[in-house]
């Protein structure tokens, strides 16, 4: 880990508090142990009082057993005859053996029978190697005791046998004389072995607290305490327990509780319960070992500390994810309030935009209204320049031929007067081809203020274009002009009028001769050209002087001419341009390369075949 990586560790405030409360569970687990501890301690010291209780019964149930046996004993007359007589060989063999088989039938280890100074003269191991024939006992205390009439009982090591025993004594009357004294003892061994079945160990002391009986052999004979000189020197007297191996074991002794205290022996911790045998002084201990308490009490504590720990870091993830989750929800709170604010932010430019648009919507609507009053005004001026235009034109043409009319009627009337009928005739003839010209203008402007006649249905364009070219005949040949047509073998159906269409290419055929006034070889080029599969192009070229650029955009407008007064109107474009719309086509015009005009009329293809009676719709 890095530096910093050590220092962000550090400062994480929850993984602090985690350690420094992992590190009080530590202490506390540490300050409870002796408790802990002590209270195994108490619960073993309970059940080592249980196993006492039952060691202390069994001992005290044989020694129950066992200690009226020698009074028993003591009233066979084989026995007080065998005192009275010692030396009766026919007498003491039947005792000797008597003693064997009592000592047998009632479990203990030695039976046997002593005179008054204390020398065995018949025992139940009379065939023993180590027999107690012959040996004296006056120096025990048993012996002491019941030779003075009373009860023996006492414990030692056998000084002929080198076993631990109990001795029970009881003193052999005849009528009211002592005459010996007959002795049991015991093997307490069987108890040791009994006891070593457990983990725990049970220590039997007498009165001068030296260990007699123990499952432990090494403690055998060892003292609780350093023994006092006298009672050194009484066991020396008595040959009770074999001297040299009288040493102190080393005791120490302490508290656990009220109930129990802690023994340590050589080293060695343990639970310490005891019981005193009143009627023979001695105390039986019953030592549990303390160290399975301090493992015990561990135990608990580190299954308790895990449990802590278990529950701390469950406790810990809890906390965790809960926190994450409130992150979480804030982060979402945040971003949910970012997205508002931009949303209204947003809102808000739409509704400045909104606005802004609206200004400017108002304002377009102000100028377009602006516009169209200057619109209206203009075409308002346009009309009143046209009327103009038209009346300077109608004015010229019609004067013209009325000044005629008057001057040639004023002569006829004086031809008259004169009586020259022929010349007034002449006159009236003029004057009536006058009129025809005027009724011809007046049917140019009919067909200009004509309303658009909504009839429209398949033609053949090739019809079309030669019935022009056949009405143009006579001016054609005049001008020695050259028309250059080669009609399609099939007919080519076109949207339209075929009267129309016809009044639209004989103004085209005359414009172009018109053109061409001038020219050696006037020439006229008729040609088809698709553009699609439903438009056609019929442009009609010739070879005059052409259109400049800046004349073309006025061609289509009324009125507009640029020939000689009396010569054109300026309508024939106009209406072409007009009739040709009608047709949902197009005319436009524009100057060929190498000198020349072409005008192109653009129609619909049409389908369906229609036979002439087209003409007598128009
Ligand atoms: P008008 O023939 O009575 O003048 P139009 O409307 O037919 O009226 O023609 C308008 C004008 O367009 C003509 O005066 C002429 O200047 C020009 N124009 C028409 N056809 C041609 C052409 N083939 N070549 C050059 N100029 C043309």
């Amino acid at each position: 880990m890095t530096r910093s990586g050590a220092y962000s560790f550090l400062r994480r405030p929850a993984l602090l508090r985690g350690v420094a409360g992992l590190f009080l569970f530590a202490l506390l687990c540490i300050a409870t142990l002796p408790t802990v501890e002590r209270y195994f301690l108490d619960r073993a010291g309970l059940q080592g009082e249980a196993t006492l209780r039952i060691a202390v019964e069994g001992l005290d149930a044989t020694l129950d057993r066992f200690e009226p046996l020698p009074k028993l004993l003591a009233e066979r007359p084989s026995l007080i005859n065998l005192l009275n007589d010692p030396t009766n060989q026919g007498l003491l063999p039947f005792v000797n053996e008597q003693l064997r088989l009592t000592a047998l039938s009632l479990g203990v280890s030695d039976v046997y029978l002593m005179d008054v100074g204390g020398t065995t003269i018949a025992a139940s191991s009379y065939r023993k190697e180590r027999s107690f024939v012959g040996r004296n006992f006056n120096f025990r205390p048993y012996f002491v005791q019941a030779v003075e009439g009373g009860l023996g009982q006492y414990f030692a090591m056998g000084t002929t046998s080198g076993e631990r025993g109990y001795f029970f004594a009881a003193p052999v009357i005849d009528n009211t004389r002592i005459i010996g004294v007959v002795a049991i003892k015991f093997d307490v061994r069987p108890f040791e072995t009994a006891w070593s079945g457990g983990a725990s160990d049970i220590v039997v002391t007498d009165l001068n607290d030296i260990v007699f009986m123990s499952n432990r052999e090494e403690w055998h004979f060892r003292t609780l305490f350093p023994l006092r000189g006298e009672v050194f020197n009484l066991i020396a007297e008595t040959r009770q327990y074999p001297l040299e191996r009288l040493i102190p074991l080393d005791v120490k002794r302490s508290r656990i509780s009220d109930s129990f205290d802690r023994l340590s022996i050589n080293g060695e911790d343990f639970v310490l319960s005891s019981q005193t045998l009143a009627d023979v002084g001695w105390r039986v201990l019953h030592l549990t070992p303390a160290g399975h308490a301090r493992t015990q009490a561990i135990f608990v504590l580190s299954l308790a500390a895990l449990l802590m720990l278990l529950t701390a870091l469950s406790a810990t993830v809890i906390v965790q994810r809960r926190n994450r989750t409130r992150e979480r929800i804030e982060e979402q709170t945040r971003a949910n309030e970012i997205l508002e604010q931009r949303v209204m932010q947003r809102t808000a430019d739409l509704n400045t935009a909104n606005a802004q648009l609206q200004r400017e919507v108002t304002e377009r609507a102000a100028t377009e209204k602006r516009l169209r009053t200057t619109q209206k005004e203009l075409i308002q001026a346009g009309k009143l320049a046209a009327l103009g235009q038209m009346s300077a034109a109608l004015s010229h043409e019609i004067n013209q031929p009325l000044t005629a009319v008057k001057s040639y009627a004023d002569n006829a009337a004086t031809f008259l007067d004169r009586n020259r009928v022929k010349e007034a005739r002449e006159n009236v003839t003029r004057i009536s081809k006058m009129a025809d010209r005027m009724a011809a203008l007046s049917g140019h402007l009919r067909n200009f203020a004509r309303r658009p006649q909504d009839t429209v249905r398949p033609v053949d364009i090739r019809l079309v274009l030669d019935d022009a070219i056949e009405l143009m005949g006579t001016r054609i040949r005049a001008a020695k002009a050259v028309v250059n047509f080669e009609p399609a073998a099939e007919p080519v159906w076109v949207n339209g009028g075929r009267l129309r269409l016809q009044q639209v290419f004989v103004n085209l055929l005359s414009n172009a001769l018109d053109a061409m006034d001038l020219s050696d070889a006037p020439q006229i080029d008729i040609r088809f050209e698709e553009v699609s599969d439903t438009r056609l192009r019929i442009i009609v070229a010739d070879r005059g002087a052409g259109i400049s650029d800046d004349l073309i955009s006025q061609l289509f407008d009324p009125f507009f001419t640029t020939k000689e007064p009396g010569h054109g109107l300026g309508l024939g474009l106009s209406i072409s341009f007009n009739i040709i719309e009608d047709f949902g086509g197009r005319l436009s015009a524009a100057s060929r390369e190498n000198g020349g005009a072409e005008f192109i009329v653009e129609l619909d293809r049409a389908t369906a075949q229609v036979d002439g009676k087209d003409l007598a719709a128009e």
